[in-house]
């Protein structure tokens, strides 16, 4: 029996497998519809034959019936009974989580929130997710949706968020907040990415919106030390992969705006796992069953 994480996204599933000693892991190409996300698992179950599955889902996961309540980016998901579904058509018992939440899981086991007592992850995409650990056991809430860092108010009549609200943080620390602050300073439409290497190649513009992006990001951040007092923070996702400096803004940033107690007593670190966070805590809950 081997062990078998997979993380699905809008259009790439990333699987981590475990067989023995060796873990092996791989991006799959998904399309639109549930059949090519059900196709790539199928094989993937055959591969590793895992004990049970551990899967990482882009939204709100509910624990209690089993479906995805809301997932902005795999529509195709929402409402469905995706653990029966999947239990039946796999052949294998199946755990859910969100995909944020198994991120800080992953960076938990494996990755830069070893040995944490209180780690908070944020993973820094599209969307903004969050994830917490406490003790070695993730903390997801009654119904599994704790932790939505990306969508606590910062200011009630801020900018739109993808969620329909005004003002969430997610509005602002997020690839399409990136391209806002870049747009409000240049009157360009450029994609996160774009902004990312010019801000490399040391364009001003583009370091400007990934300064400001860093502010909001340290309001995020103060808004968890205040809440949580931990000892660990591990930021994860495309953005601070791709601009470290991002990180080293932010808590440049946070040091003034925070309580010196929490700020004190806290690491914050870039994520280790790259873009598998939540393929390896998927993992994470085929090997533990959580
Ligand atoms: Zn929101």
């Amino acid at each position: 029996m081997g062990y078998l994480g997979v993380d699905i996204g809008g259009s790439f599933i990333k699987y981590c497998g475990r067989a023995g000693d060796d873990i092996k892991k791989g991006k799959i190409p998904t399309e639109k519809g549930f059949d090519s996300i059900l196709k790539a698992l199928r094989t993937l179950v055959k591969d590793f034959s895992p004990e049970r599955l551990g899967l990482g889902v882009a939204g709100l996961y509910d624990q209690k019936t089993g479906r995805l309540t809301a997932s902005p980016n795999i529509r195709f998901l929402e409402g469905i009974d995706l653990k029966e579904i999947l239990e039946e058509e796999l052949g294998t018992p199946v755990i859910i989580q969100n995909d944020a939440s198994a991120a800080a899981l992953g960076e938990y086991r494996y990755g830069a929130g070893k040995g944490a007592e209180i780690l908070v992850c944020f993973t820094l995409g599209t969307g903004l997710g969050g994830g917490l650990v406490v003790n070695g056991r993730l903390v997801s809430g009654v119904s599994g949706s704790a932790m939505e860092i990306g969508h606590t108010t910062i200011d009630v009549d801020g900018w739109y968020c993808h969620c329909g609200r005004k003002g969430c943080l997610e509005a602002y620390v997020s690839s399409y907040g990136l391209e806002r602050f870049y747009f409000f300073l240049t009157d360009q439409k450029l994609d996160s990415a774009e902004i990312i290497l010019l801000a490399n190649e040391g364009k001003l513009e583009a370091m400007k919106a990934l300064e400001e992006f860093s502010r909001y990001l340290a309001v995020g951040l103060m808004n968890v030390l205040h809440i949580f007092n931990p000892d660990r923070v591990v930021i994860g996702g495309g953005i601070p992969q791709h601009y470290p400096a991002v990180i080293d803004l932010a808590v440049s940033n946070l040091k003034k705006m925070a309580f010196e107690l929490p700020f004190r007593d806290v690491q914050i670190l870039k994520a280790e796992l790259g873009e598998y966070s939540g393929a390896y805590g998927a993992l994470v809950l085929s090997e533990e069953g959580l």
